[in-house]
């Protein structure tokens, strides 16, 4: 069930309570610290927030390292552990 969450919050899409729908949103880095980023996300309607997240250094690695495997085909996306 967190896995659904995990992934329904890095859609390119939030909902947005000024614009009253999912809205697509653009990705800010607010701060790097030496463990972990904390990002934003701004609407692309209304530049309003609409989340923010933290990416761990160890989730920021696993990310990379899977834009790196580029699947071939459209193959389920790879599972995330949290
Ligand atoms: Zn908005």
């Amino acid at each position: 069930m967190s896995q659904q969450q995990f992934e329904n919050f890095t859609a390119s899409s939030l909902y947005c309570e000024k614009c009253k729908t999912a809205m697509p949103v653009r990705e800010r880095l607010l701060l790097i610290l030496p463990d972990k980023e904390l990002y934003d996300y701004l609407c692309t309607g209304c530049a309003s927030s609409v989340g923010s997240r933290e990416i761990t250094a160890g989730e920021k690695l696993m990310a990379q390292r899977m834009a790196k495997r580029r699947p071939r085909r459209a193959a389920p996306a790879p599972a995330i552990q949290l």
